[in-house]
C-alpha cells in the first residue's frame, strides 16, 4: 500500500514524501479514505501510530479542495483540541509540514504563556486552529474566537483529557460548535466515561482501533530491573554510561523527582536536563528542542511534560518510577518505537511497585523480561515480600464467604460449621490485631 493508492491529492504527497515516509502505517491505511468521504471517526490508538498525518492530511485535502476563491481574510474552519502543550504544538508544525504546498495556514493557542501574540494571530486569521482547552475557552471568552464556522473537529487524546480534568471544559466547547460538521475523535484508551464523551460528539463514526498490546509488544523490547529504591540512581548511571549515552527519556514521577534525578546525573557528568510543570512553557520548548537536536543526551520528564514529546530516533526510555496508572506506561513506551521504528524500554520496580507492575503486565498481556545481570539486582526482598502477601490471602481466602456457600451448596453441614467458627475466629483475631496497633 502506498500513499497514492490512497486518492491524496498531489500538494499533500509531495509534502508526505519530503517527510520520508513511503507507506501508510495501518491507522493512515484505514483512516484516511473514509476521512475524505467525510465521515466521523472514532480512533482507538495510541501516539506513536501515524494518527496525526491521519487525521491531518485527509482535513489539509478537504480545505484544499473547498477553498474559496474570495480573498479577505481567512476563517476557522477545523479544531483540533489537545490535553497538552507539547502535542498542541507537535501537532501544529505537523501542519506546517503536510500543507506546505497547499498553502493553508494554522495558529496553536496554549495556555502557561502570555496571550499577546496568539491573539494576533488570530487577528490575522488562519483555516486551521490547535488549541489545548483552557486558553481556547478563556478567548472564546474575550471574543478572539469563534468556532461558528467550524466544519472539522478533531478531539486528540481524550482519555488524558478526563485525567487531567478537561471533561467539562471539552462538553462547553462542543455547544459552541455547529452540529453539522465531521468531527474525529482520538483515544489510547476506552473508559465507559471516554465512551459516553464520543457518543455526545460523534454521528455514527467509522471506528478504527489500533491494539495498544500489538504496538508495545511488536516493536518495543521491554525489560524488568528489580532494584531497591535507594540503588535506582546508581542503577541508571550505570545503564546511560553502558549504552553509550545514546538519547534516553527518564520518565519520573514527581516533579521534585526529575530534579532531583538531574542532578544526580549532572554531579557524574551526565548531560541532562528536566522538563517538568513547574518550567514554564518557553524554557520547556527550547530544551525539548535541544535534546531533539541530540545536544544533551538524556531528558527527565514527568508524565504531563512528556505527552507529545516526538522525537525520532528516541531509542530509550526508563520508568525510573513505575506509573500507578497502567495505560501510562503504554503512553511512555510509545515515545520509542514510533511508527516505523524499534525501540528499548526498561522499567525499574522497587518492593513498593510491585503491584503497579503486576498491573501494567496484566494490561499489555504480557510479562516484562527480567534483567538480573546488574550490579543492584534486587529480587530477594520482592520474592520475599510476594510470599508473605501471598500467604496472607490464602488464609484470608480459607475463611472466605465463599467458602461457606460452596460447602452449604455441597450439604456438608459439618464442613460449614467449621468454616463458620474459623471465620469467626479469624475476624475476631484482625479485630483485636486492628485495635492493639
Ligand atoms: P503520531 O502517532 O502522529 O505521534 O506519529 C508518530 C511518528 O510517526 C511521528 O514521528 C511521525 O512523523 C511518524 N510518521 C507518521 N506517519 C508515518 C509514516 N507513514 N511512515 C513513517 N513514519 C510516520
Amino acid at each position: 500500500m502506498t500513499f497514492s493508492n490512497l486518492e491524496i491529492i498531489t500538494p499533500i504527497l509531495k509534502a508526505i514524501e519530503d517527510q520520508g515516509y513511503k507507506n501508510p502505517t495501518r491507522i493512515q491505511a484505514e483512516a484516511i479514505p473514509s476521512l475524505l468521504k467525510g465521515k466521523d471517526l472514532l480512533g482507538c490508538a495510541q501516539t506513536g501510530t501515524g494518527k496525526t498525518a491521519a487525521f491531518v492530511i485527509p482535513l489539509l485535502q478537504q480545505l484544499y479542495l473547498t477553498k474559496s476563491k474570495k480573498k479577505g481574510k481567512r476563517i476557522l474552519k477545523a479544531l483540533i483540541i489537545s490535553p497538552t502543550r507539547e502535542l498542541a504544538i507537535q501537532i501544529n508544525d505537523d501542519i506546517t509540514n503536510y500543507s506546505k504546498y497547499t498553502g493553508n495556514k494554522s495558529i496553536v493557542i496554549y495556555g502557561g504563556v502570555r496571550q499577546h501574540k496568539q491573539t494576533s494571530a488570530l487577528r490575522t486569521g488562519a483555516d486551521i486552529l490547535v488549541a489545548t482547552p483552557g486558553r481556547l475557552l478563556d478567548l472564546i471568552a474575550q471574543g478572539y474566537v469563534s468556532l461558528n464556522k467550524i466544519e472539522y473537529f478533531v478531539l486528540d487524546e481524550a482519555d488524558q483529557m478526563l485525567d487531567m480534568g478537561f471533561i467539562h471544559d471539552i462538553k462547553k466547547i462542543i455547544t459552541k460548535l455547529p452540529t453539522k460538521r465531521q468531527s474525529l475523535f482520538f483515544s489510547a484508551t476506552m473508559p465507559e466515561a471516554i465512551i459516553q464523551l464520543s457518543n455526545q460528539i460523534l454521528g455514527s463514526p467509522k471506528r478504527v482501533t489500533i491494539e495498544p498490546e500489538k504496538t508495545t509488544a511488536e516493536k518495543v523490547s521491554q525489560f524488568l530491573y528489580y532494584v531497591s529504591k535507594s540503588d535506582k540512581l546508581d542503577l541508571l548511571k550505570y545503564l546511560i554510561n553502558k549504552k553509550r549515552n545514546i538519547s534516553t527519556l527518564v520518565f519520573s514521577r514527581t516533579k521534585y523527582g526529575a530534579d532531583k534525578i538531574v542532578r544526580s546525573l549532572q554531579k557524574s557528568n551526565i548531560k541532562s536536563e528536566a522538563i517538568h510543570g513547574n518550567k514554564s512553557q518557553n524554557i520547556r520548548q527550547k530544551t525539548l528542542q535541544r535534546f531533539k537536536k541530540n545536544k544533551f543526551p538524556v531528558l527527565v520528564a514527568t508524565d504531563i511534560a512528556a505527552r507529545g514529546i516526538d522525537v525520532s530516533k528516541l531509542s530509550l526510555v526508563i520508568n525510573y518510577d513505575i506509573p500507578n496508572v497502567p495505560e501510562t506506561y503504554i503512553h511512555r513506551i510509545g515515545r520509542t518505537g514510533r511508527a516505523q521504528e524499534i525501540g528499548e524500554a526498561i522499567t525499574f520496580c522497587s518492593s513498593s511497585e510491585t503491584s503497579f507492575l503486576k498491573n501494567i503486565q496484566k494490561l499489555i498481556n504480557q510479562q516484562l523480561q527480567m534483567i538480573s545481570d546488574h550490579p543492584f539486582h534486587n529480587q530477594k526482598k520482592i520474592d520475599r515480600l510476594e510470599i508473605r502477601k501471598d500467604k496472607k490471602n490464602t488464609k484470608k481466602s480459607r475463611f472466605s464467604a465463599s467458602k461457606i456457600k460452596t460447602a452449604k451448596k455441597q450439604g456438608d453441614n459439618l464442613k460449614v460449621e467449621s468454616k463458620k467458627r474459623f471465620s469467626k475466629k479469624f475476624k475476631f483475631k484482625r479485630r483485636f490485631k486492628r485495635k492493639k496497633s
